[in-house]
């Protein structure tokens, strides 16, 4: 992205304060900070912090050893070096008084030990949570963000058609599947970002850690993962069988198959968030299994892998062209299996359109 795109995304946050009567926003190490000014800060004790007036250019606070990185941003930002002897909290907290704001947003990832250490410099500031600032912004995709998104779900996909025809599982450890999978996500430039393989009765773990579980014939197993381009990421879950599957197996799997299908035939602007979960809900319900599917089907995904917006029960935001979110529906069977299958998904004019298109057959494999 160019200069002329990280300045207009400024100038909108700067708009939604105004409309918001909030005079200041501070922003840490975090995709809001990447997503604002393209500068993609070290995560720790150090304090970097991106300060927004309400008008006029930002500040950023950077630790003297990384302002070589944040040149990037020269020409949006004033940039504030502190030396390793002085206090970033007092420095940015002088920043801030001289603007006097009433009001400060502050993003979601800022760590509290920072945000606290802020509050002592500036004790007469009301703070309030900028996500109703910056979520407008980010829910929806512009083009070149979902280009990314395509692209990174494209070559996502062709890793997982190469791991598919790449043999066999069965004697590997869930750590060595998914390390064949990651390899063949490297070869493709992509950068690192997350994965799981849970097998057999691991699969029922939504969430489980990779380990050195050995996959056998019999086995569900389940891949979940994701890598990033350009800061943009992917996620998908593909649910494999390693040797003929039951009969238990194939019925699940297609029930799941199906609850994938309806969340995306769901999908069309202006419908509510959680009518895509319960159109995937309902179905996989009306066939019995609706106890075992514990989590909601979809999550926002773009800078983050979880983010805005969010299709579960209760959230009744409706469904803007150019959001981009996950199709998950799964079912687990506590010490038994699981199936998942995941697709990224992107709403049009004309309804939802999928940006990832590995075979949702069902594989089996050795
Ligand atoms: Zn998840
Ligand atoms: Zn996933
Ligand atoms: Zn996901």
């Amino acid at each position: 992205m160019d200069t002329s795109v990280y300045q207009a995304r400024i100038d909108n946050v700067q708009r939604e304060m105004g409309k918001r009567g909030v005079d200041l926003l501070v922003v840490g190490p975090s995709s809001d900070l990447r997503y604002l000014i393209g500068y993609d800060a070290h995560l720790s004790e150090r304090l970097n912090l991106l300060i927004v007036p309400g008008k006029g250019k930002p500040a950023l606070v950077v630790p003297v050893l990384e302002a070589p990185l944040a040149r990037s941003a020269e020409a949006l930002v004033d940039i504030h070096e502190w030396q390793e002897t002085e206090s970033p909290s007092q420095l940015a907290g002088n920043l801030i008084r001289a603007l006097n704001p009433g009001s400060i947003a502050v993003s979601d990832q800022l760590w509290s030990g920072f945000l606290l250490k802020l509050q002592g410099e500036l004790p007469d500031a009301s703070w309030v949570s900028a996500l109703e600032i910056i979520k407008p912004l980010r829910v929806t995709k512009d083009d070149a963000e979902i280009d990314l998104l395509a692209e990174v779900s494209r070559l996502t996909d062709e890793a997982w058609e190469e791991f598919i025809e790449g043999g066999p599982l069965s004697g590997l450890t869930e750590t060595q599947a998914m390390e064949r999978l990651a390899g063949l996500m490297q070869k493709r430039g992509l950068g690192a970002s997350f994965g799981i393989c849970a097998s057999g009765p691991n699969s029922a773990s939504p969430h489980h850690h990779t380990g050195n579980r050995v996959i056998q014939v019999g086995d569900s197993v389940i891949f979940d993962w994701g890598s990033t381009l350009e800061g943009y990421h992917s996620d998908v879950t593909r649910t494999v069988c390693i040797g003929e599957p039951t009969d238990e197996f194939r019925k699940v799997y297609d029930i799941v198959r199906r609850a994938n299908q309806a969340a995306l035939d769901a999908v069309k602007p202006g419908a509510a968030c959680e009518s895509i979960d319960k159109a995937a809900r309902d179905l996989i319900t009306a066939e019995g299994y609706g106890e075992y599917f514990i989590h909601r089907v979809g999550h926002g995904l773009g800078m983050d892998v979880h983010e805005e917006p969010y299709l579960v029960g209760g959230n009744t935001t409706p469904l803007e062209i150019g959001m981009v979110f996950s199709d998950e529906p799964g079912i687990y069977i506590e010490g038994s299996f699981g199936v998942r299958i995941e697709d990224s998904v992107v709403v049009t004019p004309d309804g939802g359109r999928r940006l990832n298109e590995a075979t949702r057959d069902l594989t089996v494999m050795d």
